[in-house]
C-alpha cells in the first residue's frame, strides 16, 4: 500500500527539500559507489562541500558514454538483497542503457506517475488503455504502476495490431490512452478512416517518448476528440513520469522533489542564464539503486522562469527542441529539427508530417523540407504554401531551404518514432 502524497509544497519548501536531499544523495553515492567516489575525488569535491543549491555546479557530469561503459551492472549502487527490478532501453548503437530499482525506487516512480495522471485529470473511475511496450522497456510497467497507485483501471494491451487495439478499446470503453505521439496519430487516422469516432470513449491521452510538434498535437486532439498531455522521462531516470504539462499546456512541470534540473551550454559545460536554451542536466534526489549526478541528457530545452498560471510550485521546462546529437549542421548553422516543427506549426494549411532532407550538390549543402498539406480543402495552393514556409524558415532559422509540399498521407507513418531527418550528405 503506497502512502498518500502531501499536497503541493511551497517554492521555499521545495528549495529546502532539494538541498537536504542533494546532500544526502551525493553523500550516499560517494560512500557506496566506486564510480562516483572516483569522479568526485578527481574533481576535488567532497559531499560536505555542498552547502547551497548552486554548489551543484562543482560536481562532475555523468555522460551517456559512462552509462554504456558501465554495462551491465557497474552503476548499481544497492545490493542484490535490496534491488527488486531492472529495466533497459534498446539504445541505437551498441549496449543497452540499464536502470536498477529498489522497492522504494519502484514506489517513488509509481507515485510520480500517479501524480502525472492526477494532473491530467485522470480519476479512479477511469479505464486507462496502455499501448506502450512491456518487458525490458520502462514504459508499460511504469504506466501500469501509476494507474494502479492512482486507483484507476489499467488495460495493459501493450503494442498490438491496430485491429485488436481498437476492438479492446471499444469493448472495454477505455477513457484514457497512453501512447507515443506517432502511435496516437496512427490510431486517430484509423479511427477516422473506419468512422469509429462515436464508439471510442477516450477523453484524454498521455503522450510521450519522442518530440512532437504543436501541429501534430492539434491533429491527434482533433482526430480523437481528446485532450493530450505531454509526459517526459527516460530509462536512466526511472522511465516516463518525471514530468507532465498541465491543462495550460505551456511547458512541462517536472517533479523537483525528486530531481534537480539544470540547463548548461553544451560546449562549455557552464550553467546557462535563466530562461536560456541549452542541454538539460538532471540530478536524482531519491534514487537508491542507481542515483544520477549531473547526468547530461543531450536533450535541448530551457527552464521557463515565470510561474505557471495553474499555480503549481513545480517548475517547468519548455518542450524538448531536439537532442544535441540530432542537431543538424547546415552551412555552418546549428539547427534543431524542433525549430522546423515550430515554423511549420505556424503556417495555416500545413499537416503534421514533415521530413528534412539534406543533400550535398557540387560541394554545397542543400536542405529540402518535405511537408504534407493538411487534410481536406486547403486555403492555399502548393506553391503558395511552399513560398510561405521558405520565407518563414529564412526569418526564423536563418537558412534558405527548398520546400516540397506533398499531399495529405503521402509521407510515411510510423508506429514507433517518426524519422524526420534524412541526411544524404557524405561524411567528409
Ligand atoms: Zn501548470
Amino acid at each position: 500500500m503506497l502512502a498518500m502524497e502531501k499536497p503541493w509544497l511551497s517554492t521555499q519548501e521545495l528549495d529546502n527539500l532539494q538541498l537536504g536531499k542533494l546532500k544526502q544523495s551525493v553523500a550516499y553515492a560517494y560512500a557506496i559507489s566506486p564510480f562516483y567516489r572516483r569522479k568526485l575525488d578527481e574533481a576535488g569535491v567532497r559531499p560536505q562541500d555542498i552547502n547551497q543549491l548552486s554548489d551543484i555546479a562543482s560536481l562532475p557530469f555523468t555522460s551517456k558514454e559512462e552509462l554504456r561503459d558501465s554495462y551491465p551492472d557497474k552503476l548499481m549502487t544497492a545490493s542484490d538483497r535490496d534491488v527488486v527490478r531492472l529495466h533497459a532501453s534498446s539504445g541505437t548503437t551498441g549496449k543497452k542503457t540499464v536502470s536498477f530499482y529498489t522497492r522504494k525506487d519502484i514506489d517513488d516512480w509509481a507515485l510520480m506517475m500517479a501524480r502525472c495522471f492526477r494532473l491530467a485529470g485522470v480519476t479512479p473511475k477511469d479505464r486507462v488503455h496502455i499501448t506502450t511496450g512491456y518487458g525490458l522497456w520502462t514504459a508499460g510497467a511504469g504506466f501500469q504502476a501509476g494507474v494502479e497507485a492512482l486507483g484507476a483501471m489499467a488495460i495493459p494491451v501493450g503494442p498490438a495490431p491496430m485491429e485488436q487495439q481498437l476492438e479492446l478499446m471499444i469493448d472495454f470503453g477505455s477513457t484514457v490512452m497512453v501512447s507515443t505521439s506517432s502511435y496516437a496519430l496512427l490510431l486517430g487516422e484509423e479511427v477516422r478512416r473506419r468512422g469509429l469516432e462515436k464508439e471510442i470513449k477516450l477523453r484524454l491521452a498521455l503522450v510521450g517518448s519522442e518530440r512532437w510538434s504543436d501541429r501534430m498535437r492539434e491533429r491527434i486532439n482533433a482526430l480523437l476528440g481528446i485532450e493530450t498531455f505531454d509526459i517526459i522521462g527516460m530509462t536512466e531516470l526511472y522511465g516516463p513520469g518525471i514530468g507532465l504539462d498541465c491543462g495550460y499546456h505551456q511547458g512541462v512541470h517536472y517533479w523537483a522533489d525528486h530531481f534537480i534540473f539544470e540547463i548548461i551550454d553544451q560546449v562549455s559545460g557552464q550553467p546557462c542564464g535563466p530562461g536560456e536554451q541549452g542541454e538539460l542536466v538532471v540530478t536524482t534526489l531519491s534514487k537508491e539503486a542507481m542515483p544520477m549526478i549531473r547526468y547530461r541528457t543531450r536533450d535541448v530545452t530551457r527552464i521557463l522562469p515565470e510561474p505557471c498560471p495553474c499555480g503549481s510550485p513545480f517548475p517547468r521546462i519548455d518542450r524538448i527542441l531536439g537532442r544535441t546529437d540530432d542537431m543538424i549542421k547546415f552551412r555552418g548553422v546549428n539547427i534543431f529539427p524542433g525549430l522546423v516543427d515550430d515554423v511549420l506549426s505556424k503556417v495555416a494549411g500545413v499537416g503534421s508530417e514533415y521530413q528534412i532532407v539534406l543533400d550535398r550538390l557540387e560541394g554545397r549543402d542543400q536542405m529540402t523540407i518535405r511537408v504534407e498539406r493538411a487534410e481536406g480543402p486547403s486555403p492555399a495552393e502548393f506553391s503558395q504554401l511552399a513560398a510561405e514556409i521558405q520565407k518563414r524558415c529564412k526569418e526564423r532559422i536563418g537558412v534558405t531551404s527548398l520546400v516540397e509540399v506533398v499531399g495529405y498521407g503521402d509521407l510515411p507513418r510510423s508506429e514507433k518514432k517518426a524519422k524526420r531527418v534524412i541526411d544524404r550528405r557524405e561524411n567528409d
